[in-house]
């Protein structure tokens, strides 16, 4: 059985405050909110990352991100929402199991984008075709078995 606290979280054997739940999806709030209303979405069945988790399933997950979304804008009078997912450890995805951080955002309420760069000419077409070469190499869309 997993021991991570999102699965335990599912489990129901670590308390959260859950704003939505069926067969395959739950959503909770996140304990150290970034804003009030801060809501993370995960499939209930463990996978480490978002490419880890089957199509059908990630389907079901971003659905439901898509309408509780919408429901936390709502509630906390909001005027956008930042979907932020990060993965693996170096990106700061401090918890191995698949999850979309929904975030109210306000005006002025003072969280601030990454800083932008800019690419040399060349550059750009470098990261082009590295990517779609990756692209290729992974048959062309990344899908997993159903
Ligand atoms: P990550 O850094 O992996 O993208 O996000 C993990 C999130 O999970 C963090 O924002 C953190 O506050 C939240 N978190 C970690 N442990 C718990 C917990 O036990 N309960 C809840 N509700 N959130 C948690
Ligand atoms: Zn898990």
């Amino acid at each position: 059985m997993e021991t991570c606290v999102f699965c335990k979280i599912g489990r129901g054997e670590i308390p959260s405050s859950k704003v939505y739940e069926d067969e395959n999806v739950l959503a909770f709030l996140d304990i150290s909110p970034i804003k009030k209303g801060h809501t993370l979405v995960i499939p209930k069945e463990h996978h480490e990352t978002i490419t880890d988790v089957p199509d059908i399933l990630l389907q079901e997950v971003i659905v439901a991100v898509k309408s509780i979304a919408m429901a936390v804008m709502r509630a906390t009078g909001a005027g956008g929402i930042n979907l932020i997912l990060s993965m693996h450890d170096v990106a700061g995805q401090t918890v191995p199991h698949a999850h979309f951080h929904i975030i109210p955002r306000h005006e002025g309420d003072g969280l601030k984008h990454w800083p932008q760069g800019k690419y040399e000419e060349s550059e750009r077409d470098e990261y082009v075709e590295k990517i779609r070469n990756a692209l290729d190499s992974d048959g062309g869309d990344g899908r997993t078995e159903q």
